[in-house]
């Protein structure tokens, strides 16, 4: 008898989100007019301890509309980690900008904010920063430099609905703040995998009112309210459905809840394989991070005779799906064919890309699901 697939993310629905969605559906308001978009938006900016926010079509294009917002065009230089999704990349390089990589941290696999300041040029404009599977970049020394050399700071918090970072840990100032509300503009995804999921959907975040109305004239096709239908600037069609607001509206409202059960998944895991650290390794949490553990990763020790191809392959013969880790931003076949990072090695990441995978995380995961796919790796990786 085979094993039943546990999927790599289950998606945890409750009735109340169900019933808000409904609402939106039974009141006919289900286009971009709507009283959940403007809840939703008030609501998570509110989460995120800042007051502006911009719901949108979904997690990439709230990037290349904050890295437009920003003013950032030809030429122009933004700095971020080489390993995280395409989005990243692909919203600096759709503006004729350039993206300029960093290696990455082998505890938190976020980047490596030591790495950021030798490669700061008079070009660069911006640091996007990625918090990265559930854990929040070290912002306080990329807010310094952002500071020190006049640049702006991006957080793409896609992973990391209700993370916080403790700023200023040192100081008697130390303070927790939300991941999404510690830069000039933040963006969010709301995809089916993420902690929040509006199905498809995203949100920039920020205190700037500019940013904010400059971002919602982007995604709206650059109306002006003069004469609707005449236009001095091309803008683009991204909004988001009241439909996908209401149901982001219900989930806001339980975000702790979600966070919580999500850490009480990584906590299993993290028992469950608690001996098998010669073989693997998880993410770490650092003591000024709170990991909300969007995903479960590991990356195989180089004792372990496989790379997480064939990792995977196994799991999945034993019915447990996974994924592979993000393919590093400079080994990109399509950026290297335009010239991009020639000869650039950034080691940590490129290990993490070829030994890493992450396993069923999904907030409907049960614990018996875990305690089985804790008992399958244990299996595979002890041969
Ligand atoms: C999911 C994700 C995105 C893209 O979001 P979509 O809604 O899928 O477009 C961007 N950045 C990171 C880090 C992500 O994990």
């Amino acid at each position: 008898m085979s094993n039943p697939l546990i999927p790599v993310n289950d998606i945890l629905l409750t009735d109340a989100d169900k019933a808000l969605a409904k609402d939106a559906i039974d009141t006919a308001w289900i286009s971009s007019a709507g009283a959940y978009i403007s809840q939703f938006e008030n609501d998570w900016a509110a989460a995120c301890g800042v007051n502006q926010g911009v719901a949108l079509s979904n997690g990439t294009t709230a990037l290349e509309i904050a890295v437009e917002t920003l003013g950032i065009g030809p030429g122009d230089e933004v700095i971020m980690t080489t390993h995280t999704i395409i989005s990243c990349a692909l919203a600096v390089t759709k503006l004729g900008a350039v993206p300029v990589v960093v290696d990455v941290d082998p505890t938190t696999w976020c980047m490596d904010v030591d790495q950021i300041a030798a490669r700061i040029t008079p070009r660069t404009r911006a640091i996007m920063v990625v918090h990265i599977f559930g854990h929040p970049v070290d912002m306080d020394p990329v807010l310094a430099l952002a500071r020190k050399h006049d640049l702006k700071v991006i957080e793409d918090a896609a992973e990391v609905h209700g993370a916080a970072y403790l700023t200023m840990r040192d100081t008697a100032d130390a303070q927790w703040k939300r991941c999404g509300g510690m830069s000039d503009i933040a963006t969010f995804s709301f995809f089916a995998n993420k902690l929040i999921t509006t199905g498809e959907g995203g949100m920039i975040v920020t205190d700037n009112a500019e940013y904010a109305d400059r971002a919602r004239s982007l995604i709206n096709l650059c109306f002006r309210p003069d004469r609707r239908f005449r236009h001095t600037e091309l803008g683009h069609q991204f909004r988001m459905t009241n439909m996908q607001a209401a149901l982001g509206v219900s989930q806001v409202a339980r975000i702790e809840e979600i966070v919580e059960r999500k850490r009480w998944a990584a906590g299993l895991y993290h028992e469950g394989l608690s001996d098998m650290g010669e073989f693997l390794t998880f993410q770490g949490e650092r003591d000024w991070a709170k990991n909300v553990y969007w995903v479960n990763g590991m990356v195989l020790s180089d004792d372990v005779p496989f790379d997480a191809a064939e990792f995977a392959l196994r799991l999945r013969e034993q019915g447990i799906d996974s994924r592979p880790f993000f393919w590093n931003i400079h080994e990109q076949p399509v950026y290297l064919e335009q010239g991009l990072f020639r000869g650039e090695t950034y080691p940590v990441a490129e290990r993490i890309t070829r030994r890493g995978l992450y396993v069923p995380s999904g907030l409907a995961i049960t614990e018996a699901q875990i305690e089985r796919v804790c008992a399958t790796v244990k299996q595979i990786l002890r041969g």
